[in-house]
Formats: structure tokens, C-alpha cells, sequence
């Protein structure tokens, strides 16, 4: 396994919900096929219909390999983030590099735990969206003292772990479009 391979498979980010919502198929992709696979595709209604399927990805397999990684989409098999890239240039060592993904995925964790804690057990969701319903929630119902001081735990680890994928993960280049922690779309 060479490094950027062993550095992807300690991080996952880019398919699990945390740093992107969902990754949309470009023409060259075969939809019924990734379909078959078990990618649940859906094309969006409008003038110029969007083909695409949501994260925390269904490929994505507990060892973080993806599941159909012989015939992924060509947005996957392009994309490469910020600290990879930084790594394949060697403006970063693999070491440093994985460190950073470390900490990243200990964030990511952490609001996981809070987000579960707060009663949203929806983890098939992106990170971003389940942390704007919770929002949304919390603002609009009845809290209390407990609850309150859970969202503002759950506030300032969203709030570093968007600071990482924007400082670190994102870049101008950016193909899968429609980003989560960062809420770039
Ligand atoms: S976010 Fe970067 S380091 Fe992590 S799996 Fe994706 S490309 Fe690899
Ligand atoms: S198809 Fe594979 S590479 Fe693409 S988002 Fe899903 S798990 Fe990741």
C-alpha cells in the first residue's frame, strides 16, 4: 500500500458525511450501473437534471475501502483534498498529513457523540445538514439548561472542524461540489 493509499483509508472524510453532502455523476458515469451496485442515485427535477447520491456514502465499508471502487464515479476517482495533495506535493510529510486527518476524524466524532447525545440519531445524514436540523430544533423548541450547554459543545466543534475543511480539505479545484461541514453549496 503506498502512502496516499494508507493516508485515505485512516480518513474517510471525503465519503462519510463530514466534509461533503452528496457527489453529483458527471456524463461519463454509468447511473443504472452504479445503481445496481446499491448507490441510491436520484436525478433532480428541473431544466438541467442532476444525477447524484447522498453521503455518508453506502460504499463506504467499515475498513473505510469503498465497496465499488472498480466502477466509482469519476468524481471520486478525481478528487483529491487539500492535505493529500499537500502530502503528494511534500509540502507536508504522509506523518503530518495523517495526524491532521486524525485530529479531523476526532472532531468529526465528536460531533457525532454530541448530535447523538442531543437525540438525533440520523447518522445515514451529512455532518452539515444534521448540525442545521439540531439548529433548527433547538432554536424553535423547548430546551433546557443541560441541552443548552450541549449545543454550545456541539456549536464550537462544528465551528473548528468547518475551520479545518476549509483551511486544510477544500480546495479551488474542488469537484465534488456540494460541501458539508464547509457549507459551500
Ligand atoms: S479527505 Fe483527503 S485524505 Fe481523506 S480520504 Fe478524502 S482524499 Fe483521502
Ligand atoms: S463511491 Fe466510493 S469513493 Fe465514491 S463517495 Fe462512495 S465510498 Fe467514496
Amino acid at each position: 500500500m503506498n502512502p496516499s493509499e494508507k493516508l485515505c483509508l485512516a480518513c474517510g472524510l471525503c465519503c462519510d458525511g463530514t466534509l461533503f453532502d452528496l457527489v453529483k455523476l458527471e456524463g461519463g458515469d454509468d447511473a443504472a450501473k452504479l445503481k445496481a451496485l446499491g448507490l441510491p442515485v436520484t436525478v433532480s427535477r428541473g431544466k438541467t437534471p442532476i444525477a447524484r447520491f447522498p453521503q455518508p456514502c453506502s460504499a463506504l465499508c467499515e475498513d473505510r475501502t469503498c465497496r465499488v471502487y472498480a466502477d466509482r464515479p469519476w468524481q471520486c476517482r478525481v478528487f483529491e483534498c487539500g492535505v493529500l495533495k499537500n502530502a503528494k506535493a511534500g509540502r507536508v510529510t504522509f506523518a503530518a498529513a495523517l495526524r491532521l486527518v486524525q485530529k479531523s476524524r476526532r472532531l468529526a466524532d465528536k460531533v457525532r457523540r454530541l448530535l447523538r447525545e442531543l437525540g438525533d440519531t440520523e447518522e445515514h445524514r451529512a455532518l452539515g445538514e444534521r448540525f442545521h436540523r439540531m439548529s433548527d430544533r433547538l432554536e424553535f423548541g423547548k430546551t433546557d439548561a443541560d441541552a443548552n450547554a450541549k449545543f454550545a459543545d456541539l456549536s464550537l466543534a462544528m465551528h473548528h472542524l468547518k475551520l479545518q475543511a476549509l483551511n486544510k480539505f477544500y480546495t479551488k479545484t474542488e469537484v465534488k461540489e456540494s460541501a458539508s461541514a464547509g457549507r459551500a453549496d
